[in-house]
């Protein structure tokens, strides 16, 4: 079975398992280098990572890039020119509170579809899909509800290997202490498989992460879905549970985020927000004085480069951790 790879949250992972295709969002490693046609500056990390994994595959893989930023745009042109596998670049609206960016969202989907039916992909049934549907959301609904019992390095690493793989094996990270800290929320893009040492680093420093908002993380689960219209036509219901709801700082407006942040924040009593944000993201960064303003709770802007400083980070939490408890 072809496996489809991409990085982006708003590539539902039911759509491709109901073509008969493996999904995988992938776990990057950004320590992989590669000699790219860019100067390394001015690089986002990530997006410099999701290249060198696109560069090393075969046509036994394909890719499906999105459109969330520039960083990824570029690298999206860059693989389709030099990758071996076949590419497909997704256009995710950055407004979403209209029909039509809805409509633009849905027809990406199709588009998808028919791309993966050239892949040797069969487009599902209503019923195919329902029944792909609900099994992921009951997989979820499992991860969901061990979120309390779960370290937060633990909870954040059972995520990423769901999406990966597809299934929500809870075993090992329940093997995992469960510290308790000043609680926190993790906020900002997605990690890169080495950087989940950041969770250590906040319970090294006494603090404890109760609210995993990076692209990695919590934040970028679908909501579950609603039965009455799943049952009814699943097609649009899948859309509208990723596009609908998923809260990002690409987003235009993207006030999904503050709303998601504040509940949550309420919720899980949280007393400081990382924001943990690449250098050169511009997209996290146009978010931290916002954040700073609108955060009833202190916020540390927290920037990782291509060599990510760990002794930096980690006095740096520490100095923030110490400053709550
Ligand atoms: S971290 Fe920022 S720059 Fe990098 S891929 Fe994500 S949105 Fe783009």
């Amino acid at each position: 079975m072809k496996t489809v790879v991409y990085v982006s949250p708003f590539v539902p992972q039911e759509w491709i398992a109901a073509h008969g295709l493996q999904p995988s969002r992938v776990l990057l490693e950004h320590t992989k280098r590669v000699a790219i046609a860019q100067p390394a500056a001015g690089v986002c990390p990530f997006a410099r990572a999701f290249i060198a994994f696109g560069l090393s595959l075969t046509d036994e893989s394909a890719i499906v890039a999105t459109t969330e930023c520039d960083q990824m745009r570029r690298a999206a042109e860059l693989l389709a020119g030099e990758s071996s596998a076949p590419l497909f670049l997704l256009n995710v609206p950055t407004t979403w509170q209209t029909t039509t960016a809805h409509r633009l969202y849905i027809s990406e989907l199709e588009r998808l579809s028919a791309f993966m039916v050239r892949l040797g992909g069969k487009a599902p049934t209503k019923e195919e899909l329902t029944d792909v549907m609900l099994r992921y959301d009951a997989l979820r609904a499992e991860i969901r509800g061990a979120r309390g019992s779960l370290s937060g390095r633990a909870y954040s690493e059972a995520i990423s290997r769901f999406h990966r793989e597809g299934a929500a094996d809870l075993s090992a990270a329940r093997a995992a202490p469960l510290a308790r800290g000043v609680p926190l929320a993790l906020l900002g893009g997605p990690l890169t498989g080495e950087h989940f040492r950041i969770f250590d680093l906040i319970e090294e420093a006494g603090g404890q992460v109760v609210l995993d908002g990076t692209e990695t993380g919590e934040r970028t689960l679908p909501r579950a879905f609603e039965r009455r219209r799943l049952h009814e036509d699943p097609f649009p219901e899948l859309a509208d549970a990723y596009f609908g709801t998923i809260p990002d700082a690409f987003r235009r407006p993207n006030s999904q985020l503050y709303h998601w942040l504040k509940g949550e924040t309420a919720r899980r009593g949280i007393r400081g927000i990382i924001l943990r944000r690449y250098l050169w993201c511009d997209t996290w960064h146009a978010e931290v004085q916002r954040m700073k303003e609108w955060s009833p709770a202190p916020v540390l802007d927290l920037d990782v480069g291509d060599d990510d400083c760990e002794s930096r980070a980690a006095s740096r939490i520490q100095s923030f951790v110490g400053m709550l408890r």
